[in-house]
């Protein structure tokens, strides 16, 4: 009787195959753009202490009040698998002392996320973000200089069908006053609200933009908008990051609901949404985290940031065979294959001991490890596309090249450098 299978956890998948070699061409686009513009890896672990998120994210948040994997490690301390990276990042910013180095701290992230949602196409309870993070600066240059990074990323991975929207949320200061306008309005109408959005009208009243349930939304069309309760500093702080888009050629829609899920922002937040994708339109976001850092107990430091989802990028990119801008799918050419004539040891170590030299050398090598006979080892050597393939005996050893069909008898520890040389002769 055979043992019943384990399959993934719900909202989870393996990564295999064609899927896996277009990550690594999205995690190599990422990194030559973004460490091109000054942005240095950073990894954080994949569970922190929940308070992290708790305090960092919001407890008004959708993420922290239904979203989390939260468990209890043996000294009952409270834990959690990171929902999002903002807020980790922030922790690490303050945990190493970085507001003592030459702000901003620029960094960037690739990193799995896990929230508890309901799993449907492109939305996953372990899913991957890119993410970028700049510290220790308020300057809008540094939010134009985010929002056309990732115009520049997602436009080179071929996302298709594009739009940015952007808006400003004002700082926390400024806020207040329209919060108590905004809380009014909902007051006055609260019957035609939905439920969610009645018992968050103390707690974040912002997200009855977000709702859409169709009585919220008929209140909202007559709601104080928030642009119009903008600060004179805060203002004039969103209309040099437009000038600085304008000038960046960036194309953007003004949106004054936009008021994304975390209750960290402040002044700019941005959205890109892809119409290549069904209900799960939101390619990546982000916007300013101006108080975050001296919530997680660090000092005022003013922060920007976004994410974009790899799953989504790659469902709204360009499709395998399509023509795009981005780069082909990464795999590694073959170059030499080494088949042996008969299964003995002393072959097999011979062998072994060439692969590990040509390895050596920076060449792609590999030999047979499927106890195939002769005839099966050139087929498979044929089938990866070798370039080279070297057919060790106990008498001599023959190397065969596969594109010009020619072959010479050599000693086996000349293998290498003839592969080599081959190869600064094409
Ligand atoms: P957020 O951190 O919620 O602002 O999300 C940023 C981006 O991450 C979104 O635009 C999506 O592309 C992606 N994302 C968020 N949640 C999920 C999920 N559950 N599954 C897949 N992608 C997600």
């Amino acid at each position: 009787m055979s043992a019943p299978k384990i399959k993934a956890p719900r909202g989870t998948f393996d990564v295999l195959g064609q899927d896996a070699a277009r990550r690594t061409t999205l995690e190599a686009r990422a990194r030559a753009i973004l460490e091109a513009a000054g942005y240095e890896r950073i990894e954080t672990p994949v569970f922190e202490a929940t308070e992290l998120f708790a305090r960092g994210v919001g407890e008004s948040t959708d993420i922290v009040r239904k979203e989390m994997f939260t468990l209890e490690d043996q000294a009952g301390r409270s834990l959690t698998l990171r929902p999002e990276g903002t807020a980790p990042v922030c922790r690490a910013y303050v945990e190493h002392g970085m507001h003592k180095r030459r702000q901003p701290v620029k960094l960037w992230y690739l990193s799995s996320f896990f929230r508890h949602e309901r799993a449907q196409a492109g939305r996953y309870r372990q899913f991957w973000q890119v993410g970028a993070e700049a510290l220790g600066s308020e300057d809008p240059a540094l939010d134009a200089e985010l929002i056309t990074l990732l115009t520049r990323l997602l436009a080179d991975l071929g996302v298709r069908g594009l739009r940015l929207r952007l808006a400003s949320l004002g700082s926390l200061d400024s806020r207040r006053e329209y919060r108590e306008r905004l809380q009014a309005h909902l007051r006055a109408n609260e019957a035609d609200l939905a439920q969610e959005v009645r018992e968050r009208i103390e707690l974040n009243p912002l997200r009855a933009f977000d709702s859409d349930h169709p009585g919220t939304r008929q209140v909202m069309e007559s709601a104080p908008r928030l642009s119009e309760h903008l600060d004179a500093q805060d203002a004039a702080h969103f209309a040099e990051v437009r000038e600085l888009l304008d000038a960046a050629g960036v194309a953007y829609e003004l949106d004054h609901t936009l008021v994304r899920g975390l209750d960290y922002y402040t002044r700019t937040v941005f959205e890109f949404t892809s119409d290549a994708l069904g209900a799960q339109s939101g390619v990546g976001g982000g916007g300013r985290y101006d108080g975050l850092v001296q919530q997680l107990g660090g000092p005022p430091t003013p922060g920007i940031g976004w994410a974009a989802g790899i799953e989504r990028i790659l469902l709204a990119g360009e499709q395998e065979g399509e023509q795009g801008h981005g780069v082909p799918v990464a795999s590694v050419p073959l170059e030499l294959f080494l088949a042996l004539e008969d299964a003995s040891p002393t072959l097999r170590t011979r062998a072994f001991h060439l692969l590990c030299e040509a390895r050596a050398a920076g060449l792609a090598a590999q030999m047979d490890l499927g106890g195939r006979s002769l005839k099966g080892q050139l087929s498979h050597a044929n089938a990866l596309g070798a370039r080279y393939v070297a057919i060790l005996g106990e008498q001599e050893t023959m190397l065969k090249d596969m594109q010009a069909g020619d072959q010479e008898s050599l000693a086996s520890d000349a293998v290498v450098h003839a592969v080599l040389r081959g190869h600064t002769a094409l």
